[in-house]
């Protein structure tokens, strides 16, 4: 076995793995497994196959695993999930209990509580990605290291194996293949170049804030073309997102505080806290996948999971949720002496347990992430959600009356 270490620096945002160019994982495996892209499916994926004695090479393109400082919202079902994988995220975060809907300034729309919806128990959390994502790698075996600056460049069945070429000339050969490689996945533009990813309609601004604004709640304030998140986090911080509807994408925008300004309750609040402390905001377009796939046409041994398979709009705040879920299925799935024959049929049983789920997560956060913020769709809106109650929340109890 040729030597091998490791140096991890947790910098903050990011942490930076550093291996011999020929070293992947040190342990010996009679299954080989590789897990492509290190973000939340990737990482909760490789606790999946842990906890079954599985130690899968994973291999993630940038250089270092960043992480963007923004916040993160888990559902109850995304929580259910990392319990059953054994990664705790509670210690870190801030147990959510009601949400509220309001007009965009402040009046109350509607109101309900979330902490008493999931069958088992499970509760609905705010903490930051940086937290999740250092959760996630602290639960992950030490000698599991994640090859950075990685790519695939080209991959195929042979023989029942398949034959990776990665970025850097090596060839390898696994009996198993999980491609966590997010929304413009490599592995699923390879095989499906027309199924790109679809924009969503919207320009997002994400930041976490620190303030001494007493936030009882998570807030979402509709406005007429945009919306704002205000989301309570533990330490006196709130996570801030604002979206602006854009029937043609728009890169040429305003400040958070100059989009936003027009809004009342307690975002000019926000805003002077923003203002003076100068925050920094993430902002993008967003997209979704093109449709839910999880496997490739042509390949038995080849499974996609998390947004590679399923990215969709954050209403249901089920992104990263969906992937934990995905990765506690496979963990049911799998045996513990999981041999390469078994795995064709495991990636069948996976896609029919999963399929019809995470087709409804899919579609529901789209239609209601675009019902919320669309100029054509919001006739009537206010009162709708007057009358029928915050959209997310009611989708959470469709959504939570089962476990995947
Ligand atoms: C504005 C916004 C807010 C959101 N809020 C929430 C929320 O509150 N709660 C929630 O559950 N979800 C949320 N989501 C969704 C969530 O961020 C995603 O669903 C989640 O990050 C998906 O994880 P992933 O690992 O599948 O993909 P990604 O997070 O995209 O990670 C993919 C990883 O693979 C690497 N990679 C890509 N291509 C390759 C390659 N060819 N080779 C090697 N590595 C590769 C990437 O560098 C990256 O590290 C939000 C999304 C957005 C855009």
């Amino acid at each position: 076995m040729p030597s091998k270490y490791a140096i991890t620096f947790f910098l903050g945002f990011f942490v930076c793995s550093f291996l011999q160019a020929s070293d992947f994982n040190g342990l010996e495996q009679s299954l080989k497994v590789l897990i492509v892209g290190a973000g939340p499916a990737g990482l909760s994926v490789a606790k999946a196959l842990q906890n079954r004695g599985v130690y899968p090479d994973i291999i993630e393109k940038q250089a270092c695993i960043i992480f963007d400082g923004a916040g993160f919202a888990v559902p109850a079902n995304g929580s259910w999930a990392l319990e059953k994988l054994g990664i705790d995220i509670t210690e870190k975060a801030l147990v959510i209990s009601q949400m509220q809907f309001t007009d965009d300034q402040g009046s109350l729309l509607a109101k309900d509580r979330v902490d008493t919806i999931h069958p088992d128990g499970a509760q609905f959390y705010s903490l930051t990605r940086n937290e999740l994502m250092d959760s996630l790698l602290a639960s992950l075996h030490k000698d599991t290291h994640i090859q950075t600056s990685t790519t695939i460049t080209h991959f195929s069945e042979e023989n029942d194996q398949v034959k990776v070429v990665f970025s850097d000339g090596r060839i390898k050969y696994y009996d198993f293949v999980i491609g966590c490689d997010g929304v413009r996945s490599t592995l699923r533009s390879k095989v499906h170049p027309e199924e790109l990813p679809e924009f969503l309609g919207l320009f997002v601004w994400r930041a976490i804030v620190n303030t001494t604004l007493d936030l009882a709640m998570p807030t979402y304030m509709v406005g007429a073309d945009r919306g704002v998140l205000l989301y309570p986090m533990l330490n006196n911080k709130i996570y801030v997102y604002g979206h602006i509807f854009q029937k043609v994408k728009d890169s040429d925008m305003g400040s958070f505080s100059k989009e936003f300004s027009s809004f009342g309750g307690d975002v000019p609040e926000v805003i002077d806290a923003i203002e003076s402390e100068q925050t920094k905001f993430h902002h993008c377009h967003l997209y979704k996948s093109h449709s839910v796939r999880f496997t490739l046409d042509g390949f038995t041994r080849v499974l996609l999971m998390g947004d590679a398979s399923h990215a969709c709009g954050p209403m249901l705040q089920n992104g990263a949720a969906q992937s934990f879920e995905d990765a506690y299925v496979l963990q049911d799935l799998l045996s513990d002496k999981l041999t390469k024959e078994e795995i064709p049929p495991l990636i069948e049983a996976f896609k029919k347990r999963r399929l019809s789920r995470v087709e409804k997560v899919y579609m529901m956060s789209n239609a209601k992430i675009q019902a919320i913020s669309d100029p054509m769709q919001i006739a009537g809106r206010n009162e709708a959600i007057r009358r029928e109650g915050p959209p997310n929340v009611n989708a959470f109890k469709i959504l939570m009356q089962g476990n995947p």
